[in-house]
């Protein structure tokens, strides 16, 4: 079985303890992966701040040529990477709609290039008479970036490529569950990148808890579930470290009335299924006013009934297993929650026979809020519909959960869709969409669902501390 190094100082590491990866698609290890005690993870750290002298001091244009070689090194070696991510992930190569692993690892590419032409230019706030006050973005240090096990490559590159950009150097703990394509990247990208510059290492809590707490780390960004954000936060706060926290999510998508559903659903299918709906801002509690309620959870349950389930490596597989044990015994609970709480499972509802963590596609009717199928994140297959009768009642109940990452409002009439927009709580709206996120577009949640945003200028800026320089005249200008 092939063990994966870690990265550290432009060298592979690696150490006598290894970790083996499971493919969910079998229940059985595919590789393994070299694991950092706390005393690796201190070199990598001290490889991280050694480098950020020199790094820091390179021309913004410098960096931008090296992030885009990252991209261009991710978009050589993608059949390899693609492999990867389905073995790791169990997400199958095309997948429904085409989200899978190669969307996985083009989109890195993409989005390394995209963010590598983003611009850092000093803001001139005011210049006459009475002074000159200029803006300037400085680099925070070392950012320690923790990723899940969803989207492992998008979500490094979202961490890594914006971090080094703005200056910043990096060390990337991947999750336990998916660290291999992270662990390959950052060999990738050290081939084109100055040692000690990004460093990728793994490892137990006790890793976790160093770079979180680690006077030498300035800032981390993390993406995962809001209970460890808290932890991260708490940890994180004697030494007041930057935070970029994207976390859960449990999104509303609102059909308005009389919504052409021929055109609708297929699309909302999407949103909601694809990659098993283990992605933060997947749209997970769906409402549907009365009059269309009976149309919309049959077209839903019988689109989801063609979906093929299987291992992410044969050709056609639209959806694959749920990622690991844990998160398969959660959608279990839910749904069998749901069946308690009077829910009625429209298709699906089981596991799927095989060795993998494979679940079928299900459409549950009859619930509201306060059922846990609809209050809590399933983050796996499960699609509860709910119906509703007016749209005051539709807002509150979108808006009467913890997390408010993001939600969408489905209708004819972009007018009518857009005057409910605004009064979702959550950080973004899309409108006939849901979950489709770009690397111009600020995103991030709000409540329980995050802090500080990712993505275009303004998740760039978050990779930066403001200098304010502010020159006055000694004395009044000569006329
Ligand atoms: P976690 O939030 O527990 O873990 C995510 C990452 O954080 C892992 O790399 C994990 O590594 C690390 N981590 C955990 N605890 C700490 C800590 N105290 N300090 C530093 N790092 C830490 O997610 P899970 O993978 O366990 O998934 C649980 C739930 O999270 C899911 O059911 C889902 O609801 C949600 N989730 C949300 C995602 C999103 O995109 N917003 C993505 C994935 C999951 P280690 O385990 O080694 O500590």
């Amino acid at each position: 079985m092939q063990n994966f190094p870690l990265m550290i100082n432009g060298e592979p590491v690696e150490t006598p303890q290894h970790s083996e990866v499971i493919n969910p698609a079998t229940g059985l290890p595919f590789a393994s992966c070299s694991q950092a005690d706390v005393h690796v993870a201190q070199q990598a750290i001290g490889a991280a701040a050694q480098a950020f002298d020199s790094w820091s001091k390179l021309s913004h244009s410098q960096r931008q040529e090296y992030c885009h070689q990252i991209g261009a090194v991710i978009e050589a070696n993608m059949p390899e990477l693609m492999q990867l991510i389905c073995q790791e992930t169990g997400k199958p190569m095309g997948g429904l709609n085409g989200v899978g692993a190669g969307m996985e690892v083009g989109g890195s590419a993409f989005w390394a290039h995209f963010t590598a032409d983003l611009e850092l230019p000093v803001e001139v706030l005011q210049d006459d008479d009475s002074g000159r006050v200029e803006l300037h973005r400085k680099p925070l240090g070392v950012v320690a970036s923790i990723t899940p096990w969803n989207w492992p490559l998008l979500i490094a590159t979202w961490h890594v490529i914006p971090a080094l950009l703005a200056g910043n150097t990096v060390v990337i703990k991947p999750s336990p569950y998916t660290p291999i394509t992270t662990l390959r990247m950052v060999e990738l990208a050290n081939s084109v990148l100055p040692p000690g510059v990004l460093n990728a290492i793994t490892g137990d809590g006790e890793v976790g808890n160093l770079l979180t707490s680690h006077p030498q780390i300035a800032k981390v960004i993390f993406t995962g579930s809001t209970p460890t954000g808290r932890k991260i936060m708490a940890s994180a706060s004697a030494s007041l470290k930057r935070l970029t926290l994207e976390l859960g999510g449990n999104d509303a998508g609102i059909v308005l009335p009389g919504t052409n559903l021929d055109s609708a659903l297929p699309a909302i299918f999407g949103c909601c299924f694809h990659n098993n709906g283990q992605t933060c801002a997947a749209l997970k509690r769906l409402y549907v006013h009365r009059s269309q309620y009976q149309a919309a959870c049959d077209g839903m349950a019988a689109k989801a009934r063609t979906i093929k389930v299987g291992n992410g490596l044969e050709e056609g597989t639209e959806l694959g297993p749920v990622q690991n044990a844990a998160q398969l015994a959660i959608v279990e609970s839910l749904v069998a929650a749901a069946k308690e709480e009077g829910g009625k499972v429209l298709c699906g509802g089981e596991r799927l026979p095989g060795d993998g963590y494979f679940y079928a596609p299900t459409v549950v009717a009859g619930l509201s809020n306060g059922s846990r199928l609809v209050d809590e994140e399933p983050f796996g297959p499960v699609l509860p519909i709910v119906a509703y009768d007016s749209l005051e009642e539709v807002i509150e109940l979108a808006n009467d959960n913890d997390a408010g990452l993001g939600g969408s409002v489905w209708a004819d009439d972009l007018d009518d869709a857009h005057a409910l927009a605004g009064k979702l709580a959550c950080g973004t709206v899309w409108i006939n969409d849901h979950g489709a996120v770009q690397p111009n577009m600020p995103f991030g949640g709000v409540k329980q669902s995050g802090l500080g945003v990712e993505f275009g200028l303004e998740g760039l800026k978050e990779m930066t501390s403001c200098q304010s320089i502010c020159i006055k005249p000694l004395a009044p200008k000569p006329s």
